[in-house]
């Protein structure tokens, strides 16, 4: 058999927590870097949205040693360890895979960060920064090729990222999009400022609504989980290629 290469756990986490600039993000209320310490040496790595019992035991099932997710366990502090937390904290232990979390600086990253990503698999040219959120800029909005209908914008994010968006219309063509993906609804505030008719995000939010009504700006909800992937896949890409291991997506859609 072929001796299968591994990399150190302390090499694959300073590596990490460098190149998703983690250190600039101490605000975000999610424990980005290493949440959960497994076996000290990385053969195969596992890339999620979510970190849960059913994506841990995909992995496990996979002979992953580490797992990267997005949204991880630890938010604000661990404060106990029982019922569902305890289950999946077992799970990790009792499997020896290390859990890497990287909520917010995902989101903004320029390069493999999730919103820089939707505008490319979405083909949208990108014209400036947008969406701010705890005082920092994470995402971008960006310009069609051409005008298209609301219609045609929308099936073709759901033909890219395998999801069924709700679109709401406002009346306007598409062309210039404010893209934040997940929770991101509070940022139709600044559609006004750069002039944008369509906003996309993850979650259909209600208060978007009105504002987006008066703005006459279109609405966008093409799911929370949809819209977080194309980082989440861009790290394992990252990793792949630096490292020559073996990276794996586990989807584990919400369909939210
Ligand atoms: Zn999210």
């Amino acid at each position: 058999m072929p001796q299968v290469k591994g990399i150190p756990l302390d090499k694959l986490v300073p590596y990490l927590d460098a190149e998703l600039c983690l250190a600039d993000f101490a605000e975000d209320e999610s424990a980005n870097g290493l949440q959960v310490e497994g076996r000290p040496t990385v053969r195969k790595i596992g890339l999620a949205v979510d970190a849960c019992e059913d994506v841990f035991r995909k992995a496990a099932e996979k002979e992953i040693d580490f797992l990267f997710v997005h949204h991880g366990l630890i938010w604000g502090g661990l404060k106990t360890i029982r019922g569902v937390m305890r289950k999946r904290i077992k799970t990790l232990l009792d499997t020896d895979i290390s859990l890497y979390a990287c909520h917010l600086p995902l989101d903004w990253h320029p390069k493999h960060g999730n919103n820089i990503r939707l505008l490319e698999v979405l083909s949208l040219k990108k014209m400036g920064e947008f969406g701010t959120y705890h005082g920092k800029k994470i995402s971008y909005w960006g310009r069609t090729f051409k005008e298209l209908s609301l219609d045609a914008f929308a099936a073709r994010i759901d033909k890219v990222l395998d999801t069924r968006s709700s679109a709401i219309s406002f009346g306007k063509n598409v062309r210039n999009v404010g893209v934040v993906s997940g929770g991101g609804w509070f940022a139709i505030n600044e559609a006004e400022r750069y002039g944008i008719d369509t906003f996309l995000t993850g979650e259909p939010s209600h208060s978007a609504y009105t504002l987006a009504e008066e703005m006459k700006v279109n609405l966008v909800f093409s799911g929370h989980y949809a819209t977080e992937t194309p980082g989440v896949k861009a790290v394992g890409e990252v990793l792949q290629k630096r490292f020559g291991l073996e990276v794996e997506f586990i989807d584990h859609p919400t369909g939210l």
